[in-house]
Formats: C-alpha cells, sequence, structure tokens
C-alpha cells in the first residue's frame, strides 16, 4: 500500500461534525459528486480565498507560514494521472511487487488480486483533493461540493504548512522506517489535517473540534456510512479498506489527544516526535512502543535449495488486527492485537517466482497474550487452508513457518 498521498478524505469525514452543525452540509444520497459548471465556478472562487485559508490553517494548527501555497483546480483525469505517477515514484515496482506476495502470503489479499491497479481506482475514487509535495501546490478536485470547497482546502493547506515543517516527502518515506512506522507517521499528517479540517468547519458554529464530546463516534458512524457509497471502496479487501482509513480516523483521535493534553503545539511536536508504531496510536498513552530491535524473523533452517528472502519487514497492531479480524471476528481480534510487542516477518521465494513461503516471529504483552495469538492464528490458518504450518510459543515469543517446502521436494 503506498503510504505518501496526502489525499482528503473530505466528503467522508465532514458528515461527522455536519451533523452536529445547524445545516446539512451535502445530500449524503449524491455521491458521483459530477464537476459540474457551478461546482467548478465556486472551487475557483474559493482558490481564490487560499491566501486568507493559509492564515487560518496556520492560526488552528500554530505551524507557521513559511511560505505562500499554489494552488489549483483538477479534473478526476488528471488526478488519476497524478496518483499513477506518485505510485511508481514512491516504490519501485520490483518492492511492489514484494509487497503485494507477502500480503497474499498472509491473507490480505486474494492471490490473484492486482494492487497496483485497485489501489489507483481506490484513491482516484477517493481524492477531493490533494497536496503535491514536488510543486508544493494544492489541487482541488471541481467535483467536490461547495459546501466541502473551502474545508478540503483547509486539509490541504494543513499538509503544506506541515512541508514547510518538516519536508513531507522525507517524512513519511524514510527509507530506515518499517512499514509501521510509516503508517503511523501517515496517521499523524492526516489526523492533524482532518482535526484541522473540523476545526475550521465547526468555528462557524462556536464549537472547537478538540472539545465536542461524542465526535469520534460522529466520525465513525458517517464515515462509515457515507463511504460505503463509494463502489471501489466497497468492494475492496478488509486490509485495503481499514488502512485507507486508519490514518484519517484513528489519526485524528491520536492528535486530538496531544492537543488536548497540550493545545496546538501538539501539532508541531507530533512531526517533531512521531509515534513508532500503529500501536502508539491505537494507545497514545503507550508512548514509545515500538519493535524491539533483538526481535528479528526467523531463519528457516536449513533454507529449502533455491529460495531466497523477498521482503522482511514489521507487522504493527493494526496490521495483526486486521489480519485476525478477517477469521476470528472484530473482537477477539482487537483484543489479541492489543498485546502486541512486536512482530517481523519475512517472505523467501524460489527463483522462478512460483511459490514463495512465510515466516514470523512476533512478541507478546505476556504469556497469556502470546498464548492468544498462537490461538487466533491456528484459526487463521485453518481459514485459509495452510496446512503445513508450525507454531511454537515460547513464554511472550511466538514464531511461525508457515508452507515451508520439506527438504528435498
Ligand atoms: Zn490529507
Amino acid at each position: 500500500m503506498n503510504r505518501a498521498l496526502t489525499l482528503s478524505w473530505a466528503l467522508a469525514m465532514l458528515m461527522g461534525p455536519a451533523a452536529a452543525a445547524p445545516a446539512p452540509v451535502i445530500a449524503a444520497d449524491n455521491p458521483p459528486y459530477a464537476a459540474t459548471e457551478q461546482n467548478r465556478a465556486t472551487a475557483a472562487a474559493a482558490l481564490q480565498e487560499v491566501d486568507a485559508l493559509l492564515k487560518r490553517a496556520s492560526e488552528i494548527t500554530g505551524l507557521p507560514v513559511r511560505r505562500p501555497v499554489r494552488n489549483a483546480l483538477a479534473s478526476r483525469e488528471s488526478i488519476r494521472r497524478y496518483i499513477r505517477q506518485r505510485l511508481k515514484e514512491v516504490a519501485s515496482s520490483e518492492k511492489l511487487r514484494a509487497q503485494e506476495v507477502a500480503l497474499k502470503k498472509f491473507g490480505f489479499l486474494p492471490p490473484e488480486y492486482d494492487l497496483q491497479s485497485a489501489t489507483e481506482q481506490l484513491l482516484t475514487e477517493q481524492a477531493a483533493a490533494y497536496y503535491d509535495p514536488k510543486r508544493q501546490q494544492i489541487y482541488i478536485a471541481d467535483w467536490t461540493p461547495v459546501e466541502l470547497q473551502r474545508p478540503a482546502i483547509v486539509h490541504e493547506l494543513t499538509h503544506a504548512l506541515q512541508d514547510q515543517q518538516v519536508v513531507l516527502d522525507q517524512f513519511l518515506e524514510d527509507k530506515k522506517l518499517n512499514q509501521d512506522q510509516q503508517m503511523a507517521r501517515e496517521a499523524v499528517v492526516e489526523g492533524a489535517a482532518v482535526l484541522a479540517m473540523m476545526d475550521y468547519l465547526l468555528a462557524a458554529t462556536g464549537l472547537r473540534a478538540d472539545t465536542l464530546p461524542n465526535l469520534d463516534e460522529m466520525i465513525a458512524a458517517a464515515t462509515t456510512a457515507e463511504i460505503q457509497k463509494f463502489p471501489v471502496y466497497a468492494s475492496a479487501p478488509l486490509y485495503l479498506r481499514e488502512s485507507l482509513l486508519f490514518p484519517y480516523t484513528v489519526g485524528m483521535q491520536y492528535v486530538r489527544a496531544l492537543v488536548q493534553a497540550r493545545g496546538k503545539t501538539a501539532y508541531a511536536e507530533s512531526l517533531r516526535s512521531p509515534p513508532q508504531s500503529t500501536a502508539e496510536v491505537l494507545h497514545p498513552e503507550a508512548r514509545g512502543r515500538a519493535v524491539p530491535a533483538d526481535l528479528q524473523a526467523p531463519e528457516p533452517s536449513p533454507l529449502p535449495a533455491g529460495y531466497s528472502r523477498l521482503i522482511t519487514d514489521v507487522l504493527g497492531e493494526l496490521d495483526v488486527r486486521i489480519l485476525l479480524q478477517q477469521y476470528s471476528g472484530e473482537e477477539t481480534a482487537r483484543q489479541v492485537a492489543a498485546g502486541w510487542r512486536g512482530l517481523r516477518f519475512a517472505v523467501y521465494e524460489n527463483k522462478d517466482r512460483t511459490s514463495a513461503f512465510l515466516v514470523h516471529r512476533s512478541r507478546w504483552a505476556g504469556a497469556a497474550a502470546a498464548e492468544a495469538f498462537a490461538a487466533a492464528y491456528r484459526n487463521l490458518l485453518e481459514g485459509k487452508g495452510e496446512k503445513n504450518a508450525r507454531i511454537e510459543v515460547q513464554r511472550d515469543t511466538v514464531s511461525v513457518y508457515e508452507g515451508v517446502p520439506k527438504a528435498g521436494s
């Protein structure tokens, strides 16, 4: 999954506070959101106010304006082109293929799924606006409904201010980060932009996003109801749906908790010392929770002839939760995943790429948490129909060898 696009899921996100505002924001039963002449005219007018909206975003977030931000209107087709190009830039096709193989081995995606094409379609469907860090320019889709244009602009301008603070591409794409750390950083970036957008929208009603009770529930309910109307999203695998929403929903809750505790300096602080894992985003009180350096993926011994390591990375609490949810239900998945203290996996592949296997080692909050994960994972293996698997539990550590070819075969 690509982690660098900063798109606005404004349509879904804004349905929540809209319910609290005196006037309804958009008609929720009109989802194709066509680019009408009127939409284009009002969007162009909204973009005339970018300097004032930038100042407003700066007041809300406390992030200083270091330079003005350019802007333009974008058609759905030009957004599609941008997304396609971005997907190529952020990861080599070899790396994307390796990630896709790993996701399929775990059971996040069906074997024949075309991840790259699905990601492109999904993002194009959802993008109401975006910030291009290379050009340092915001774009708003010409189909964004008039009521959402200014909030979406404030969301993207927040990304521009973040970029002026830390250089977003480096912040999100640092090669030293594991993919769970990247997701945690994306949650900070998107969560802050959603919160700022909420604050902008609520200001007209005299309310503030950081003090409004029930905001999380309202957003969750509205997001779920609204986003189901997007057909590509609605038919996407659970993994894509959940990891797409996480930075916006849980990320917002995380940044909001920081702002409640420390005031708006939290916007800058969360960029200076970002969370180390999605576990930390899910549980802000678990400050600094990260994969232990001594936790490594198991090395199959002897290594089956002809195989070499394709990829090794981290599976975070969020991923574990989504994975288990598919076979053990939401509540069990949530409880078991909360015991996550780190998981490193490796996928090995043969030379002609016809066969691959998966190994991983994970650490848990204690022996009981490790047993609970092992039990849920056995359930998953059964669900996947994987018969050739070995699970070893040693106190708080679980090692899994899945589909490793027998020596000589
Ligand atoms: Zn965004």
